[in-house]
């Protein structure tokens, strides 16, 4: 049980509106937010913070990470091992909750057993849901291997239908793997199942410009969502990879990098939500070669990075529901901040704190519970010194201008009893 605690005097932020009445009152009791007035709450059990004026904000949301992407290199990725990559997680995820991420959505490579270390105590991090295992075709841009290895099958796997698979991944192709792959995930807990829509950087052997999975996988892989209440996100750089896997029944896209207006427009008018993901283009761009990012996915890179903002901006024009996301690897997890820098070349202060907290959950099927100020919400919120509707630099700064960070109810920073 966690001791209620009653916000006083502060600027709310709600997650959508830009005026931000002042002087409002808030209360948080058993997780939830109870309470939202402009006069004063009664609440002696409480512990109560005087805002002072200050911006009380929700949580953000980081919709594209992966926890247990410990290096650049997918190859070491395999050989360092579960625990170099747990270990790789705890930081990462403890860097993001101080950062004031109040949830990530892992979208390759989580599992149950790291989000039940969160649920328990034994890690300190943010809300974490998950996609599991990302499903990819042979060859596709799950599919790590390199051009010089043999097929080899892993009879013995317990991820789906004797298929490969590795640490981000499982490889399944035709209708029935997918569906088998699918199911298993969402039998694991996933939140939804993300799919490789197209060729990507990281992978070794497949370009980016090619799509990937036929129609009648994405299609077959869509219903076993649907039927589970669930969606499918889909990992795609070309145009012609996010409007096929859109007309295919796919609720979000990841990166859509190299979309071009027409498409852009088709998204919006599907009711589509895309999730860019600068902070990595820029990081892997910037430090790629020395972390040790293979030369072939540094020439692809340098693809995506071209059209990066301009593709961002398309989606602006469009007016398609833009989220918020990083896709951080390896030692660059520190630059998840930058995203708000990143996007400022494109959008409004307002624009991207929309970004980072109504429109995540609205994309994840969770609009009211994570990512607003409303009574019933998850008590997820930030206390930020200065006005980040005017300064999106002040959510920038690895956590530095955050002087309260609330997950669920309990006090992240400052530490109870400090
Ligand atoms: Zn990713």
């Amino acid at each position: 049980m966690t001791t209620p605690i009653l916000f006083k005097n502060a600027r709310v932020f709600d997650g959508s509106s830009a005026d931000c009445p002042e002087g409002m009152w808030v209360l948080v009791a058993d997780g939830l937010i109870q309470e939202i007035s402009s006069t004063p709450i009664a609440a002696p059990h409480a512990q109560s913070i005087d805002c002072a004026g200050r911006t009380l904000m929700p949580g953000l949301i980081d919709a594209h990470v992966h926890a247990f992407a410990s290096d650049v290199n997918v190859a070491n990725l395999e050989s360092l091992g579960e625990t170099y990559r747990t270990a790789h997680a705890v930081r990462m995820l403890g860097h993001s909750l101080q950062c004031g991420f109040t949830t990530v959505r892992d979208v390759g490579g989580g599992n149950y057993s790291l989000y039940r270390a969160l649920a328990d105590g034994l890690i300190t991090g943010p809300r974490y849901l998950y996609s599991g295992k990302v499903l990819s075709m042979t060859g596709g841009h799950g599919d790590f291997r390199d051009m010089s290895e043999r097929p080899r099958y892993q009879s013995t796997c317990a991820c789906s239908s004797g298929s490969l698979f590795n640490a981000v991944a499982v490889i399944a192709d035709g209708v029935d793997e997918c569906i088998k792959a699918a199911r298993d995930e969402l039998r694991q807990g996933a939140h939804c199942i993300k799919i490789m829509g197209s060729g990507g950087v990281a992978s070794l052997t497949d370009p980016i410009w090619m799509n990937q999975y036929r129609e009648d996988e994405i299609r077959a892989i869509v219903r076993e969502c649907e039927e589970r209440r669930s969606y499918v996100t889909a990992h795609c750089h070309p145009a012609s990879a996010v409007r096929r896997c859109v007309e295919y029944g796919v609720r979000t896209i990841e990166h859509g990098t190299l979309i071009d207006d027409e498409t852009a427009r088709f998204v919006a008018a599907h009711g589509a939500y895309i999730v860019p993901t600068m902070a990595t283009i820029f990081a892997l761009t910037e430090l790629g070669r020395e972390l040790g990012f293979p030369a072939e996915s540094q020439l692809k890179m340098d693809v995506a990075f071209k059209s990066a903002l301009s593709g961002m901006d398309a989606m602006r024009r469009a007016n398609v529901k833009v989220c918020f996301g990083t896709d951080l690897l390896g030692k660059t997890y520190t630059q998840q901040c930058r995203e708000f820098l990143l996007r400022s070349e494109v959008f409004t202060p307002v624009e991207i704190l929309r970004q980072a907290t109504t429109m995540n959950p609205e994309m994840m099927m969770m609009s009211g519970r994570l990512g607003c100020v409303a009574v019933g919400a998850e008590a997820d919120l930030l206390l930020v010194d200065g006005d980040p509707l005017s300064d999106i630099s002040l959510l920038a700064a690895d956590g530095r201008h955050l002087s309260v960070i609330l997950r669920g109810g309990e006090l992240i920073k400052p530490r109870s009893g400090s």
